[in-house]
């Protein structure tokens, strides 16, 4: 089905389906084959080559949900944002990154460039002009995640994108805290859209996958070194995937509403000290993403009062998880210090403005009422036990 001019629904549920002529199924089948035909077909096909029936059709969605003429699938978030970077770069080049980013994709940067001879720079992401000043000769890439993991901060996009195109430099972008329902970046001229399609794309805490979507002209060079480096994502788990999108649009837009409540909800509680979602207007980029965005998301971060220990706070929610990952249909909660950025120094925690305390706050699709009656139950349990330890 073409994507053109259907709603995000529409495109979730049927884009990229591919049809059952013999048995007249509703859902695509699937081919499991990892060895096809060479003579007398028109494509060669290969998982390793990303070209298998259920991989295309589902790159179709995908394409069609970030309005890019073509997307890939990987076997996590992280091969899509490796192969993505990797694939535009060579010895003596340099890319040029916000400093707020994921923790995976900034050991990647600061762990494996050198032995490649690529070098990098890292800017402040609120302020544009700090990338067109870090711009070298020999600069190729500009990269960027909006909103960021774990303190949503909200980079402009369409500034970064006219500064790289006015210096012919390749945009890539982490779209995976907004997921394409809320935030579609090459309708503000980036070129290149990554996904860990394990976050709100599975949207069940049961696949791990990666996506990438752009030109077909940028694909090239992705898809040359995809095919060397070999991740590609098993063929069952992209037909899952494909399952997953359908419910993607209603999904996201339920944790949109809920994340905005209870950011609402823990930024009047007394004992919350701050509270870090794009949807809030006390956030300081809440105009930009509001003019870049069409939904804030269902992340949010939030640190507790000094005086209130946050690691008893989590363990003691009964409802909210504490959990790796993100971006499932359940309410999950972790401490980047502990996880997505243990890999990181102190020293650039700080510098990130990531403190121990912090609590990463992934909203699910359960009634807000009782993610607020458990987060009042851990708060007052948290409590009880402090003073029952003081002197
Ligand atoms: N990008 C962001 C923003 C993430 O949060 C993550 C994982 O948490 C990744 C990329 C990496 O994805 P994966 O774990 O699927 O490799």
């Amino acid at each position: 089905m073409s994507s053109e001019k259907k709603g995000i629904n529409t495109i979730c549920t049927h884009v990229g389906e591919l049809e059952d002529k013999t048995y007249k199924g509703a859902v695509s089948p699937l081919y499991m084959s990892t060895s096809y035909a060479f003579e007398g077909v028109d494509i060669k096909r290969y998982p390793r080559y990303f070209n298998t029936p259920n991989q295309m059709a589902l790159s179709q969605k995908i394409a069609a949900l970030e309005h890019a003429e073509t997307a890939m699938i990987f076997g996590s978030g992280m091969a899509a944002v490796s192969t993505a970077i990797l694939a535009f770069l060579q010895a003596g080049d340099h890319i040029i990154l916000q400093r707020m980013l994921y923790g995976g994709t900034y050991s990647l940067i600061t762990e494996q460039l050198n032995k490649f001879g690529i070098e990098y720079s890292f800017i402040d992401e609120s302020r544009p002009e700090t990338f067109e000043k870090a711009i070298r000769p020999t600069t190729r890439v500009v990269y960027i995640e909006t909103p960021s993991n774990p303190l949503l901060t909200i980079t402009d996009i369409q500034a970064f994108a006219r500064i790289a195109k006015r210096h012919g430099i390749i945009s890539l972008i982490d779209n995976t805290f907004a997921s394409p329902v809320n935030q579609n970046p090459i309708d503000l001229g980036i070129d290149v859209v990554i996904h860990s399609a394990t976050k709100y794309m599975g949207g069940h805490s049961d696949i791990l996958a990666g996506a990438v979507a752009c030109s077909r002209a940028h694909m090239e060079p992705i898809f040359q070194l995809a095919k060397n480096l070999g991740g590609s994502l098993s063929d069952y788990t992209v037909w899952l995937l494909e399952r997953s999108i359908k419910t993607m649009g209603i999904r996201v837009k339920a944790q949109n509403e809920n994340a905005q409540k209870l950011a609402e909800f823990l930024e009047n509680h007394s004992d919350i000290a701050r509270v870090y979602y794009p949807g809030l207007p006390t956030h300081p980029d809440h105009e930009l993403a509001k003019s870049q965005m069409h939904g804030f998301g269902g992340m949010m971060s939030f640190e507790l009062n000094e005086a209130l220990d946050a690691s008893l706070f989590q363990k003691s929610l009964k409802l909210i998880k504490s959990s790796m990952s993100l971006a499932g249909v359940e309410s999950t909660v972790l401490s980047p210090t502990q996880t997505s950025h243990a890999l990181l120094s102190a020293e650039e925690r700080a510098k990130q403005g990531i403190k121990d305390g912090l609590i990463r706050f992934s909203v699910g699709i359960e009634e807000t009422e009782d993610l607020v009656q458990d987060i009042e139950q851990a708060l007052a349990e948290v409590k009880k036990r402090q003073m029952a330890v003081q002197p």
